[in-house]
């Protein structure tokens, strides 16, 4: 089993601990900040073998400096970023797996929020650390890429097992919950996530990780084919990209 440890910070941030009891070793994903990593790994007395980048974003590289510092890991990122994620050790690329003792996760590249964007995905363990690409019910704003590089990118993920668990690197589900009524009122799934997702926050819980298979009933960006989304945005007959990218638009002056 890897131990999955979900740090809250800064204001909808969150940095994931991955541990691996047998061999010792362990991951973060996405340190926005290093002291709340040091003050779970001493809590725990483990020690930081990997940092995982999944962007140059600096709420996601802004502890790797100081992590490095501490601990002596290995900083893992893009090489299409090797430029701009401080400290970078590995520059990986699509494909590329990473060990964490007999765990292993594989890098897909995923550009569009950013260029240089990866995901990590752990197959066996069923998890998915997306960073900015996906979100329970959203995806990354196009910073960098292209509408039809997102989408490809998502296409990817959406591909991937339903049972696998998301977990993105922000909290953005209310928001993002209130977006998807408006483009898909009728939507029972969503409706009901939404119900949750409000008591989750109102007593501050996560409601990161979801899965891919509530993605798929319930995150617009996947449901380019639903007909009652697109009667709604007055597009029955666009093509799937066209559908998405006309919902990113809408989605950034929502
Ligand atoms: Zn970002
Ligand atoms: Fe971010």
């Amino acid at each position: 089993m890897l131990d999955i440890i979900q740090i809250p910070v800064l204001t909808d941030n969150y940095i994931y601990l991955l541990h691996d009891a047998v061999s010792g070793e362990t991951a973060v994903v996405d340190p926005a900040l290093a002291q709340p990593v040091l003050d779970v790994l001493n809590q725990h007395g483990w020690q930081l073998t990997y940092i995982l980048n999944t962007h140059h974003h600096g709420d996601h590289v802004g502890g790797n400096l100081e992590l490095k510092r501490h601990t002596g890991c290995q900083i893992i990122g893009a090489n299409a970023d090797k430029h701009r994620i401080p400290a970078l050790d590995r520059a990986v690329v699509e494909g590329d797996v990473i060990n964490l003792g007999t765990h292993s996760a594989q890098v897909m590249e995923t550009a569009g929020h950013t260029s240089g964007h990866i995901v990590y995905y752990f197959a066996e363990d069923n998890a998915l650390f997306c960073g900015d690409t996906l979100f329970v019910m959203g995806c990354g704003r196009l910073f960098e890429g292209s509408a039809e590089q997102l989408w490809q990118s998502l296409q990817k993920l959406k591909a991937l097992p339903a049972d696998t668990r998301v977990y993105c690197a922000h909290e953005y589900s209310q928001a993002n919950a209130r977006f998807a009524l408006s483009v898909e009122p009728d939507n029972v799934a969503l409706q009901q996530k939404m119900t949750v997702i409000q008591q989750q926050r109102a007593n501050n819980l996560p409601t990161v990780p979801s899965t891919i298979a509530e993605e798929l009933a319930t995150n617009p960006f996947f449901r380019e084919d639903s007909p009652a989304l697109r009667a709604n945005l007055n597009c029955t007959t666009d093509a799937p990209v066209e559908v998405f990218t006309k919902l990113r638009r809408l989605k950034d002056s929502f």
